[in-house]
């Protein structure tokens, strides 16, 4: 009989949460093995999320400065935007941070295993893998398995013209037109992407507001500004009957007001949502506790099965984001190390859009403070007042911080503007020191600089902003 080989922690999942569990279990000494079913280390994150985005994201950013540049006095005669070199770019950007996760893991004696692994109970995981399957165990196991695309009912991705946030970060051209339906952080920035790139783009939500986790002031502002942009944004509204058709893709758009149109468009997007991936990895071989999906975890991110711990997007409760799955593997690693774990404060999780405008923010939304029962006091300071947002050609949105009266405690703060996803670090460090609005108001921000208008956000809080 084969002999079994014993591990201290085996992660299951190269995400930023798996793979940032496993270097830490490195640190700490743990004799560990980390599995991962793709040739490529990094999980959605890298290969085909955060990542890729970003990169597109920023040559969005830099092509609009090549297309508006009389404002800044240049004149940049002929330019021209060539996709596949803008592709080639993002592929490079991922594949050099996925080697570099390779070699932290090497650097940290992980054990890297390429294959499908499956839970089999008892501290047991299979692997299989082209050169066969082997059982593993373990003391304890890490479930970072992450998440796939959710499809609508009846649809199928399909490169050609229905994509998921895969395919079209495999697209060789820019399409013409493109069809949005979902507006969460995923399908918003790809609308920010597309659109810059020449793209007619619509936004199709069935909630009443796009990026509905934001504060509704947020919402507004950036459909205002997608408006502006001439992204057609339909809030409230349904996309039905999808078709294939000769060119491309057409659906029956119901709007708000009940009014029915047909939209054709080259490309379809489908961003709706995540499914955690908790099918065909023998939960059933556990005592693991699903919650419509997700696993169900205590503070110390363990399931339901002594030593199985599940961090990520496949947990219930916490947002689907990358620094969220990490800090969730940080905590599940210090506590199965014996080390002092501080269990993840739900209400000090920054979430990032990094459309333009970007945004950023953490806490409380206005709505929910006012429906917790707070003394709210908002305190709101537009970028028009910010002189560096002025020089860098963006002035357009404000920084909004909701507090409570009787403390002067931050709630929450929320950021829509230039670099707005890099500002919010302020308020989240703020927020995790327990600084009052007071100490805020009294700390000194650098002239010129986007995230004076943090300063004047919080002395907006009393009414005392000088530059609005
Ligand atoms: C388009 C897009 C943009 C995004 N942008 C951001 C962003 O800017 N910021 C942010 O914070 N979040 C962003 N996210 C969300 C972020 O990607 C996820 O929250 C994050 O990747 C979750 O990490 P994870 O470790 O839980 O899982 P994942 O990154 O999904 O990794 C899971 C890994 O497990 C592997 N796996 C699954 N099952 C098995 C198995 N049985 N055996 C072996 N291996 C297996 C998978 O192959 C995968 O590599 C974005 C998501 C998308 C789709």
């Amino acid at each position: 009989m084969m002999k079994i080989v014993s591990y201290d922690l085996i992660v299951i999942g190269s995400g930023p949460g798996g793979y940032s569990a496993a270097i830490r279990a490195g640190q700490f000494g743990l004799k560990t093995a980390l599995i991962e079913k793709q040739a490529k280390l990094g999980g959605t994150c890298l290969l085909v999320g955060c990542i890729p985005t970003k990169s597109l994201l920023h040559t969005a950013d830099v092509w609009e400065h090549f297309l508006n540049p009389e404002a800044d006095g240049i004149h940049a005669e002929n330019a021209r935007l060539e996709y596949p070199k803008v592709k080639d770019r993002k592929d490079g950007i991922v594949n050099k941070h996925s080697n570099g996760v390779a070699m932290l893991l090497k650097r940290a004696k992980v054990e890297r295993i390429t294959g499908y692994a499956t839970l089999k109970g008892g501290g047991k995981v299979e692997v299989k893998s082209d050169s066969g399957v082997q059982t593993l165990e373990a003391k304890n196991i890490i479930i970072a398995t992450g998440s796939e695309a959710r499809m609508l009912p009846g649809l199928e991705p399909d490169p050609d013209y229905i994509l998921t946030n895969i395919e079209i970060l495999d697209l060789n051209a820019v399409p013409k037109s493109l069809i949005i339906i979902g507006a969460g952080a995923v399908g918003v920035e790809f609308a920010s992407i597309f659109k810059r790139f020449g793209t007619d783009v619509t936004v199709v939500e069935m909630l009443p507001r796009i990026v509905p986790v934001e504060d509704e002031d947020i919402s507004k502002e950036l459909e205002r500004n997608f408006k502006k942009q001439k992204i057609r944004v339909e809030t409230g509204a349904k996309a039905e009957n999808i078709q294939k058709t000769a060119t491309g893709v057409k659906l029956t758009l119901t709007t708000k007001d009940g009014k029915q149109e047909t939209l054709e468009a080259e490309k379809l997007l489908i961003a709706v949502g995540r499914k955690p991936n908790t099918d065909n990895i023998g939960i059933e071989n556990t005592k693991v506790k699903l919650d419509r999906g997700f696993i169900v975890v205590d503070q110390n991110q363990m399931t339901g099965e002594p030593g199985v711990y599940a961090i990520g997007d496949v947990v219930a409760g916490t947002p689907q984001l990358a620094h969220v799955a990490t800090r969730e593997g940080m905590i599940a690693v210090a506590h199965m190390a014996g080390k002092p774990a501080v269990p993840i404060n739900k209400n000090r999780i920054p979430g990032c859009t990094y459309t333009q405008p970007g945004i950023g923010s953490v806490g409380l939304t206005e709505a929910q403070a006012r429906e917790k029962g707070y003394k709210v006091k908002v305190g709101r300071f537009p970028f028009a007042g910010d002189s560096r947002a002025t020089i860098l050609g963006h002035h357009e949105g404000f920084i909004k911080v909701v507090a409570d009266e009787t403390h002067g405690e931050i709630l929450g703060v929320h950021v829509i503007g230039p670099e707005g996803f890099e500002l919010i670090g302020e308020a989240v460090a703020a927020m995790e020191a327990e600084a009052t609005v007071d100490v805020m108001m009294q700390t000194i921000h650098a002239h010129p600089t986007l995230y004076e208008a943090m300063g004047e956000a919080f002395n907006a809080v009393y009414g005392l902003s000088i530059n609005a």
